[in-house]
């Protein structure tokens, strides 16, 4: 489904992506992991169109994207993103912010029966409609980033660090839900984490990305056993 050849991204003179290619097929949880300033951000931003590639190509479906804009790749494309820390309106209410998130298409029965796919998947959400999303607590606002990203009924969703900041019976709740999306909306989701054992859990194949390249690839379950990632990922060993 997407394909990502030899990118190289800069924040002016800084190298934040050297070389990095990857492949996500069609219906799979993928992950990348890493640490701290590994590039996975940085990797997600390039493939959503918001920071252009130097150098490298990113196919969707056969077609390069990297000069694509972020609206279309939104819009035509439907990659969607709920990105790191979250990002929510914070003076919108819970429904406004959903709404936002289908802010580029125009068929209201479709967007009426996600908003109550999202509503039903994240009852939390519904109970809290009209309340300011600032309002949320952290773990809220996670469902609202997630939720407000589903609205665009994105074939592709890019999640980054779902998991961050949450409590530990919240983190288990966000990965189980990832998994229902993935199963109920057949959608093919690329899963940014720094925590690896979950995440690793719940996908089929998985990258671990260091200082802006391409470590180890594979399938996660061969990841998980991988001496390399346990000793540094899994803090094992
Ligand atoms: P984290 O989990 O901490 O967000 P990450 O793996 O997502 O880490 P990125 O945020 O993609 O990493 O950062 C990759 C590199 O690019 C880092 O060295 C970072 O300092 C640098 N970088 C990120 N954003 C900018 C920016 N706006 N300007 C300059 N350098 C940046």
């Amino acid at each position: 489904m997407l394909e990502v050849k030899d990118i190289h991204t800069y924040y002016g003179n800084i190298q934040a992506l050297k070389g990095i290619s990857i492949k996500i097929n069609q219906g799979e949880i993928c992950t990348l992991i890493g640490s701290n300033g590994a590039g996975k951000t940085t990797l997600l931003r390039t493939i959503q169109g918001l920071i252009r590639p130097r150098q490298g190509t990113i196919l969707f479906e056969g077609k390069p994207i990297e000069t694509v804009s972020p609206q279309k790749i939104v819009r035509e494309l439907r990659i969607a993103q709920s990105p790191e820390g979250r990002m929510i309106f914070p003076r919108m209410t819970v429904l406004e912010n959903l709404e936002m998130g289908a802010f580029s298409r125009k068929d209201k029965l479709g967007i009426k029966s996600d908003l109550e796919y999202v509503l039903s998947l994240f009852p939390r959400l519904r109970e809290r409609i009209a309340q300011k999303g600032g309002t949320l607590s952290g773990g809220e606002q996670q469902m609202l980033s997630i939720g407000r990203a589903l609205m665009a009924k994105p074939r592709l969703l890019l999640l980054d660090e779902p998991s961050m900041g949450l409590a530990p019976n919240l983190v288990q709740e966000i990965f189980s839900l990832i998994k229902q999306i993935n199963k109920e909306r057949e959608t093919t989701i690329l899963l940014v984490e720094q925590n690896a054992r979950q995440a690793l859990d719940v996908a089929v194949r998985g990258y671990v990305l260091r200082t802006g390249k391409i470590e180890l690839e594979g399938r996660a379950s061969d990841l998980q056993t991988n001496e390399e990632v346990r000793k540094a990922y899994l803090g094992e060993g």
